[in-house]
């Protein structure tokens, strides 16, 4: 998978650029996770392909690319892009959608964005629960004309969403956020600073979600992955 290799600032600078130019824009923040999942899934492989930018979510990537020879310059965290592009959408007066997470939960989200981020218009909101393709939600985002939408429903899903509604709001920009609404929204807590600053979070989400231990199993298939692909180069 080729990551794009842009600092937050930089990332920011295109990206604010971009909505200027009303450039319809797709973002994929991949985890190892995503990385396993698409060598697996060429369809979805063929998703990640359509993506405007790829950004590496995570440090096993970060440490992925290392191992390879092609380090990145730094993490870009799908949470904080979020933030940061919500914080741009309150300055810059652009339309934001939120769609994804458990019924209501994106409604609180909203309401936790509009308080922190002075003057965010928030044009709709959407439950992650819904038939990929309905008529419905189509009409829903359509009439809404969001100049930026959130889905927040995990991979695959997320982006097999953003892929099939580009067509319908070609301007705008699409960003997968995985389980973002459940923290913006209080219902799930960010991992403390501490656990974030030594690269931790994966560590603390499994302490708080035991049950996760089973998806965190692909990060040895990961490793090793990249240890055979260094090695091949
Ligand atoms: N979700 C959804 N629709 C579905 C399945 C899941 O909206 O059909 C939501 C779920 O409620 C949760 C998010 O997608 O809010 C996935 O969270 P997870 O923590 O698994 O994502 P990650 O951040 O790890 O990609």
């Amino acid at each position: 998978m080729g990551f794009d290799n842009f600092t937050m600032g930089e990332f920011m600078g295109r990206l604010k650029k971009r909505l200027a130019n009303e450039q319809g824009t797709f973002i994929v923040t991949a985890n190892p996770e995503i990385v396993m999942y698409a060598r697996e899934h060429p369809d979805y492989q063929q998703l990640v392909d359509e993506a405007d930018f790829v950004t590496a979510d995570g440090i096993g990537v970060v440490k992925g690319a290392q191992m390879l020879g092609t380090p990145l310059k730094e993490r870009v965290t799908g949470y904080d892009l979020m933030e940061n592009l919500l914080q741009l959408a309150a300055d810059d007066g652009y339309r934001v959608f939120f769609i994804g997470a458990k019924p209501g939960i994106a409604e609180k989200a909203a309401a936790k964005a509009q308080a922190r981020f002075t003057g965010l218009q928030i044009v709709g909101t959407h439950d992650g629960y819904f038939p990929l393709g309905d008529a419905g939600v189509t009409r829903a985002l359509v009439a809404a004309k969001p100049d930026i939408v959130f889905a927040a429903m995990g991979y695959p899903r997320q982006e097999q969403f953003i892929s099939g509604m580009r067509r319908h709001l070609p301007d705008a920009l699409f960003m997968g956020v995985g389980g973002s609404f459940d923290v913006l929204s209080g219902t799930v807590k960010r991992a403390p600073q501490v656990f974030q600053k030594a690269h931790l979070e994966w560590f603390y989400r499994l302490l708080k979600e035991p049950t996760r231990a089973k998806r965190m199993l692909v990060l040895p298939r990961y490793l090793n992955a990249v240890r055979r692909e260094a090695k091949k180069r």
